[in-house]
């Protein structure tokens, strides 16, 4: 019941959202406060974010006013307003500026959504939304600093994360990988994660320790600088044995036939070195989520040709 009428109010809010909500921005403010669908007593208490839109000359900035015990919010895009949207970004933040630099004057028509999402217990979602038309074209986005390109959360030699990026494990990503773990498992393969996520400061000591060991070049190869490695954005994780020696394994064989199925993709490929910045991982697995995990492995590229993105440093 509470699933239709949710539908119910999206839609309507769907129908409402439009370029005129540039206008009625401060109006929905008040609006916002007393508009809430009541729930079971036991669930929390959603309100509806409103979204807000600036276009520039070569920005569109989202905005969007807090939502009452949403934990998160994730903005999507769609070319069509009945159309399939695309998850854009996944914040926790409360409101945000999420502006395109790279929008080069392309005038295409495009639909935004926002949802708040809180979680009572495992899996009861609220979700609320509202849309906003713009003739902008965006392929790259940054959120509080973080790159993405076709909403693909992006952390390589060319694409840092701040200092303050600090999300910890993917929880999305962790269920993943405890789903393939007992998969494996069952086939008589004993999986475990050996490294995980890593906060900016302790990739730095990593980096540091190694570059001491083998010299800054040789360092470069396999290991990140801090700000530059995909453990810090919690997506990322190592497999049993990060070491050459894992490759031939009837793990490091199973982790590559079967990742894919739980969303996972082999990131740094042998015969890729030069495009992804490293050397081969058999190990280091990043979750994209099932349905692209799929496609990238599919076309046979690294995640960097798949997306058409470099990975270089800028300074050596
Ligand atoms: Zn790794």
């Amino acid at each position: 019941m509470r699933q239709s009428r949710i539908k119910t109010l999206a839609i309507t809010i769907f129908t409402l959202g439009a370029i005129i909500l540039m206008t009625a921005a401060t109006s929905d403010n008040n609006y916002s406060k007393s508009n809430f669908v009541s729930a079971e007593s036991s669930e929390t208490l959603l309100t509806k974010p409103v979204l807000t839109a600036k276009l520039k000359k070569s920005s569109l900035k989202l905005n969007w006013t807090k939502a009452e015990n949403a934990n998160e919010y994730k903005i999507y895009r769609s070319k069509k307003k009945n159309g399939k949207y695309k998850k854009l970004a996944e914040v926790t933040a409360d409101t945000l500026t999420f502006s395109d630099k790279d929008f080069k004057g392309e005038r295409k028509t495009y639909y935004y959504k926002i949802k708040a999402v809180t979680r009572s217990g495992e899996s009861v979602e609220h979700t609320y939304s509202n849309t906003i038309k713009k003739t902008v074209y965006k392929r790259k986005s940054k959120v509080h600093g973080v790159t993405y390109i076709d909403g693909i959360l992006i952390a390589n030699k060319t694409y840092k994360l701040p200092k303050t990026y600090n999300p910890g494990t993917n929880s999305k990503a962790y269920k993943a990988f405890q789903k393939m773990q007992s998969a494996a498992y069952k086939d008589g393969i004993s999986l475990f994660i050996a490294s995980g996520f890593r906060s900016y400061s302790y990739q730095k000591s990593l980096y540091n320790s190694y570059k001491a060991r083998d010299g800054k070049e040789i360092a470069d190869t396999y290991s990140a600088r801090a700000g530059y490695s995909e453990h810090q954005t919690g997506l990322a994780f190592d497999i049993n044995n990060p070491s050459s020696t894992f490759d031939n394994t009837k793990e490091a064989k199973w982790l590559t036939k079967n990742c894919t199925k739980y969303g996972f993709i082999i990131r740094y490929q042998k015969s890729k070195e030069k495009i992804t910045g490293y050397k081969y991982e058999s190990w280091h697995i990043r979750y994209l989520g099932k349905s692209l995990a799929k496609k990238v492995t599919k076309s046979g590229k690294c995640l960097e040709e798949y997306l058409g993105i470099t990975s270089e440093y800028k300074h050596r």
